[in-house]
């Protein structure tokens, strides 16, 4: 299991959608209690289509919040 400093959302720069690893996503099959760094390298933004890198982790490292701090 993956441990809870890695359940972190994570936001989609393109469209705001923000995946909840609690949730996971149904549309790009990524069961509920993924991580995000195990969702699928070819996983694609339910809302808008954009890739997996332009996601942004709303917590934990390369994180938005990290660096405004
Ligand atoms: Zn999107």
């Amino acid at each position: 299991m993956a441990n809870p400093e890695e359940m972190y959302q994570c936001q989609g720069t393109n469209c705001g959608y923000i995946y909840n690893p609690d949730k996971g996503c149904k549309k790009g099959k990524v069961d509920k209690g993924t991580c995000w760094t195990d969702v699928p390298e070819d996983y694609k933004c339910k809302v808008c289509g954009a890739s997996k890198k332009s996601f942004r982790p709303l917590a934990g490292p390369g994180s938005v919040r990290e660096e405004h701090s």
